[in-house]
């Protein structure tokens, strides 16, 4: 008999939903005009895109003139601080200044902007502060207002981490940013623009940009039910910012590259199912039944810690690490049982290198080793949770009888 598959891997993708896959359909085949062609196939698409556009800005507050779609959150970052470096050294150099920049970001970053500051870094292009969390992962706003200098350019915050799903606070942080600018402008300082990589946090957070107080936001279609490939860079009318990739003249020559229409009507219609009452009545559930997975795990298994904030975090996301266990084990021994999790990222665990996430927090190497990332979606149901449970115990105590073994043969 088939077994059953039980997928705890939200924060990595989430499976399209029905509703959306029957929106996107009729784009592959039928309405496959380019959006750029002035004929009826043409113009079709593009009434789809601009659709698309509407219900985006809806859901950030936005003008739909401000969202720029991209292939996804990988590339709206690289837009976002590649494209904000271009502008201020093109005004450099028209006005024959040498400033180098600076940015402010975090040591927990997604990949896709500590990686883009690491290299604008080794290039020489700008000078980065990566800010520490607090070990419960929270970037504190003070820590941000002290590595502000003069030649501050950008700060770029995610507003939920990928791994641990602490929650920052973007809304106090862009307030922070408005007093300062106010002060930075009457000195004819350049103003501090905000960037926040809100992927993991749009299916559970306000994302209004006005409330957030960002100047730019990026997040991905499939983490929210919608398909891959495809995603936003909201970025506010005003913002000095230049395209970094050529070739077309689309998304306002912005963002060169022929609309992938059908991904871009998924990510429509995902984001329009947001605000829904269901997806709010499901994302109470979700907690609940992490609640419940996160309460049982520490009082049931010993040596099981929670990484992150209890209660600073998103509703769908438990990171716990075990003494004497490496992550990969328990995520392996869980796939054998049907059950998919992961150690971090999707896009690091490959990598045997502990997290950078869990070592700014202050953790060991050894303890880093030992996590293991939970995250729950809309399908998931107790009965789940009671199997995750059940497994994760037996596995625990099956490596570290294994590591006990191992180690006692070199006694
Ligand atoms: N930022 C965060 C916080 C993410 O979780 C991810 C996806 N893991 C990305 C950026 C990149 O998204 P994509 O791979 O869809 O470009």
């Amino acid at each position: 008999m088939n077994k059953k598959k039980i997928y705890l891997d939200y924060a990595a993708t989430t499976p399209v939903d029905s509703e959306i896959l029957e929106a996107m359909l009729p784009y592959f085949s039928k309405g496959y005009g380019n959006p750029m062609s002035i004929h009826g196939f043409g113009q079709e698409a593009l009434e789809a895109v601009d659709e698309a556009r509407d219900r985006a800005a809806d859901f950030f507050g936005c003008a739909p003139s401000e969202i720029f779609f991209t292939s996804g959150a990988t590339e709206s970052n690289n837009l976002a601080i590649k494209g904000i470096l271009k502008s201020f050294r093109i005004l450099q150099l028209q006005t024959k200044k040498d400033i180098k920049p600076h940015i402010i970001t975090t040591k927990f970053e997604h990949h896709s902007v500590l990686d883009v500051c690491k290299a604008v870094e080794r290039g020489g292009f700008a000078e980065i502060t990566f800010i520490n969390p607090d070990k419960e992962g929270l970037i504190l706003t003070r820590d941000i207002e002290k590595t502000i200098k003069p030649n501050t350019i950008l700060v770029s915050i995610m507003y939920v981490n990928n791994e641990i799903g602490t929650l920052q606070p973007i809304a106090e942080i862009g307030k922070k940013l408005k007093k300062i600018n106010e002060e930075r402008q009457k000195n004819k300082q350049p103003r501090i623009l905000f960037h926040t990589d809100a992927t993991q946090a749009v299916n559970y957070f306000n994302c209004t940009v006005d409330d957030l107080g960002v100047d730019m936001l990026s997040m991905s279609a499939h983490k929210i039910y919608g398909p891959k490939g495809v995603g936003i860079l909201y970025i506010r009318k005003g913002t000095p910012i230049k395209n970094i990739q050529q070739g077309g003249d689309q998304e306002l020559k912005m963002r060169a590259g022929t609309h992938n229409v059908p991904a871009i009507v998924g990510l429509g219609k995902a984001i329009s199912m947001i605000k829904n009452q269901k997806t709010k009545e499901e994302s109470n559930k979700i907690k609940k039944l992490r609640d419940y997975l996160i309460a049982r795990v520490l009082k049931e298994i010993p040596g099981s810690y929670l990484n992150g904030s209890k209660n600073m975090r998103s509703p769908n996301n438990a990171n716990f690490r075990f003494d004497d266990i490496e992550g990969e084990g328990l995520v392996l021994s869980l796939d054998l049982d049907g059950i998919a999790v992961s150690t971090g990222s999707a896009c690091s665990s490959g990598a045997l290198e502990p997290s950078h996430v869990l070592l700014s927090l202050g953790l060991k190497h050894e303890q880093a080793h030992g996590s293991l990332r939970i995250t729950l979606g809309k399908h998931i149901s107790r009965e789940d949770v009671e199997l995750l449970i059940l497994k994760l115990k037996e596995a625990v105590e099956r490596l570290r009888k294994i590591s006990g073994n191992v180690l006692a043969e070199f006694k």
